[in-house]
């Protein structure tokens, strides 16, 4: 594994510092596993600073996906799986998953639910040829409701209670708790609420007090209003589904944008024929697509995330395709960029050392070809991971070409 030296610098023609673009040959210096300096300036580094030179290429903070499921196998069947693998099994499949979201660039990585807190070990290994991983562990739901087999099934206030509290003995990062239904589990429908207000609120009590922020599994609209009723600091989906399809409910989004919620839109999927999916579900994105641009320009916190593992267009690496289609709804460069980067950095509670490019900052970075304003494609195309300050992958097959001035 390449391994650089304690000081050097990273200088290309663009670089997306978690805000903003900026051009004119900026440079990153990286010392040890942090960032030590941004020079916009454009002038060249002392001597003795070993530099690599990218041309014509991007550098940006390394993505941070706030919603994935590193145990989930894209391509298999979640429910019996989740029955079926042993822990061990769970493990190694959440270490490969979450190599697979490195390779992409993806340096951090939120699992919004496994099995038995099993991410919780691979979180610990600290291993740095992963991204960093923060965990929810089984995410809380009513007795046979939205994914039951994961092991979180939990009924009424005192019970509620009781469960965050075991997330939070348990060392969790966050409370995931699903306010409504879901399409992997059939038996309680998407758009109906699994909790009241009042039960929410005291989830949100409960994690507060022990310090843990909380996110809702939220795609009805009632559950939507009574997530952010009960002052969640997330809220995942936020489809606003009704029995008879999806209406944004803009007192709703003023409630969020007004507490500053966090937003997390899984619109990252692979290319594929979206005539496949079940029609209920299309109308419901391309709903969703239609304000999620209005959304975030009246002050919403929009995160760009996956839900990877769900489904087989939902592969770990999968993250930059929803940025595409973020840009493909409106959004600038710079929005789509931070909705992956600044913006998912503090839904995940990290934004003081992750998704931006600025001294202090972890040296978590990504390099693509090309100057994105150019194209958002270009984040498919990876010519370097840096995590911790370390090149993990070099898309070219050689490593960065550092050189002395
Ligand atoms: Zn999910």
């Amino acid at each position: 594994m390449t391994r650089h030296g304690d000081r050097w610098g990273l200088r290309a023609s663009a670089l997306f510092d978690g805000c903003a673009l900026h051009r004119g040959r900026p440079l990153v210096v990286v010392e040890g596993d942090r960032i030590a300096d941004v020079d916009l300036s454009g002038a060249d580094p002392s001597s003795d600073l070993p530099v690599a030179d990218l041309g014509d290429a991007t550098v940006l903070p390394g993505l941070v996906d706030s919603h994935a499921h590193l145990t989930f196998d894209p391509h298999g069947d979640v429910p019996s799986q989740m029955r079926e693998e042993s822990d061990d099994f769970l493990r190694a499949l959440a270490r490969r998953h979450a190599r697979q979201a490195l390779d992409a660039g993806i340096t951090t990585v939120r699992d919004l639910g496994d099995r038995g807190y099993v991410c919780t070990e691979v979180r610990d290994s600290k291993d740095e040829e992963l991204p960093e991983i923060l965990v929810a562990g089984p995410p809380i739901t009513r007795t046979g409701g939205h994914c039951w087999f994961l092991g979180g099934e939990t009924d009424g206030v005192d019970g509620l209670v009781a469960a965050v509290r075991e997330r939070a003995r348990r060392g969790v990062d966050v409370v995931k708790i699903m306010a409504t239904g879901g399409m992997l589990t059939p038996q309680w429908d998407s758009h109906e609420s699994q909790y009241s207000r009042e039960e929410l609120a005291a989830v949100v009590r409960t994690a507060h007090a022990e310090g843990l922020p909380v996110t809702a599994h939220a795609h009805g609209l009632q559950g939507l209003a009574d997530a952010a009723g009960a002052g969640v600091d997330g809220v995942e989906h936020c489809t606003f589904l009704t029995e008879t399809g999806a209406v944004p409910d803009w007192a709703t989004i003023e409630a969020l944008c007004d507490a500053g919620t966090f937003i997390g839109v899984e619109e990252a999927r692979l290319p594929g024929d979206d005539t496949l999916l079940p029609a209920r579900i299309r109308r419901m994105l391309e709903a969703r697509g239609e304000y999620l641009t209005q959304m975030s320009r009246a002050g919403a916190r929009v995160v760009g995330c996956s839900d990877a593992g769900i489904n087989p267009r939902k592969p770990h690496d999968v993250l930059p395709y929803g940025v595409i289609s973020f840009a493909h709804f409106g959004f600038s460069t710079a929005e789509a960029l931070a909705s992956v980067t600044e913006t998912a950095a503090h839904a995940c509670g990290v934004g003081d050392r992750k998704g931006r490019v600025t001294a202090g900052y972890d040296a978590d970075l990504l390099v693509v070809a090309g100057d994105l304003s150019r194209g958002l494609e270009g984040l498919l195309n990876v010519t370097s991971v840096v995590r911790a300050g370390r090149e993990v992958r070099s898309g070219t097959g050689e490593r960065l070409p550092i050189g002395t001035n």
